[in-house]
């Protein structure tokens, strides 16, 4: 019996920024929803998320990522009168030319040039202020979500992973579940039917089981990324551009994150950390001082060749939402929205 009237039963895979905004999002749209995640370390774990929709080398900000930072601020005032910390702060963003030719590409896309030195930043060619732009804290984001998806009803199955799938006769889908991380050859042990299912598994590879079951997912490129936690003060304002800096807070401080390397997968090299520091010292000098307490993580993002987030159909009940790349953050909101309204009406029609 579907206790939540007029919704469909849904179970969405993968407890990334994505795999909780969906939970959230269809639980809210009265889905009877719910969430398994693998409690895999991945991509929603990076130390800070800048909130920015002036992206690339142009600055240039794709519509659908200004609905998209709209919805998220949104989302950030609905949680916080929900009751929960949200770590989201619309402190707005400074975007940094690297050199005379970016600086002609932002004044030909109509962006107003601002006072770098009122920001706080060294920017010899030029900046630009993106006044909605933000920050947050991935960690109480998620956790934020989690709590909201709960609140409206979702059940949430930490620690259990999706290893295989078998279509019900009777329709739907029948998912075996283990009961940790994939790949370390747990044993199944349990089931979980679903009438739809959405995977939101970020990089991760799409077991064969899966793909025996349900199908190939798409082929994503995978991009890794370094962010060096230090112990200097952050800037008032995150830094964003090829090497961007925010906020973390550690001991009660906002010390800075320094993000901005694209390479492939694998840990990252020895003087990863002395590169994202130099590159920052060009734009905040102090940021350059090597500390001892530095921290360095990796993450990787998946990237579509379309470069833009995207729900693909995989079999009758199955969708794969991804291909968020760097902008999990700032998109999931939005695009898990959408994803419940298109559920709620397939149900209606
Ligand atoms: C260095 C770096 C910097 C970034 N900076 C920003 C930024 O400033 N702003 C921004 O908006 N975005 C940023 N991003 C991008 C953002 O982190 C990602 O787009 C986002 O985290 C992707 O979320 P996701 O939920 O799709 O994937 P993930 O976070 O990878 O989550 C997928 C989850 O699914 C789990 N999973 C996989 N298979 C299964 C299964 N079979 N069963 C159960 N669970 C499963 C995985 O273990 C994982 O926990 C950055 C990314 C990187 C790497």
């Amino acid at each position: 019996m579907n206790p939540h009237e007029g919704g469909v039963r849904v179970v969405v895979v993968g407890g990334g920024v994505v795999g909780r905004s969906l939970a959230r999002a269809l639980a809210r749209a009265g889905h009877e929803t719910t969430l398994v995640a693998d409690g895999g370390m991945a991509a929603s774990a990076v130390p800070v998320a800048l909130l920015n929709p002036y992206r690339g080398r142009t600055g240039r900000a794709h519509p659908e990522d200004l609905a998209a930072l709209r919805a998220t601020w949104r989302w950030a005032a609905e949680l916080a009168i929900e009751g929960f910390a949200t770590g989201a702060h619309r402190t707005g963003a400074v975007r940094v030319a690297d050199g005379p030719k970016q600086a002609r590409a932002f004044a030909a896309a109509g962006l107003a040039p601002t006072d770098p030195e009122a920001a706080g930043v060294r920017a010899p060619h030029g900046a630009f202020l993106v006044p909605d732009g933000g920050w947050l804290d991935p960690g109480a984001w998620c956790a934020a979500l989690t709590r909201s998806a709960v609140a409206h009803g979702a059940r949430c199955l930490e620690g259990r992973a999706v290893v295989g799938a078998e279509a019900r006769a009777e329709g739907g889908w029948r998912l075996q579940l283990s009961g940790a991380g994939l790949g370390r050859g747990v044993r199944t042990t349990a089931t979980l039917d679903a009438e739809q299912v959405v995977f939101a598994i970020g990089a991760t590879h799409w077991p064969e089981a899966l793909e025996a079951a349900i199908g190939a997912a798409p082929a994503v490129e995978r991009i890794a990324g370094d962010v060096v936690v230090t112990r200097r003060a952050a800037p008032a304002l995150p830094i964003a551009g090829g090497t961007y800096v925010g906020p973390v807070e550690r001991a009660g401080e906002h010390v800075a994150a320094i993000g901005g390397h694209h390479r492939p997968p694998g840990p990252p090299a020895v003087d990863a950390a002395a590169r994202l520091r130099g590159a920052a010292r060009w734009t905040l000098p102090e940021l350059g001082a090597e500390d001892p307490d530095d921290r360095i993580w990796w993450g990787i993002r998946a990237k579509l060749p379309s470069g833009r987030p995207e729900v693909r159909a995989l079999a009758p009940g199955v969708r794969w939402v991804g291909g968020f790349a760097g902008r999990g953050f700032l998109a999931a909101a939005l695009v898990a929205e959408a994803l419940a309204t298109a559920l709620a009406e397939e149900a209606i029609g």
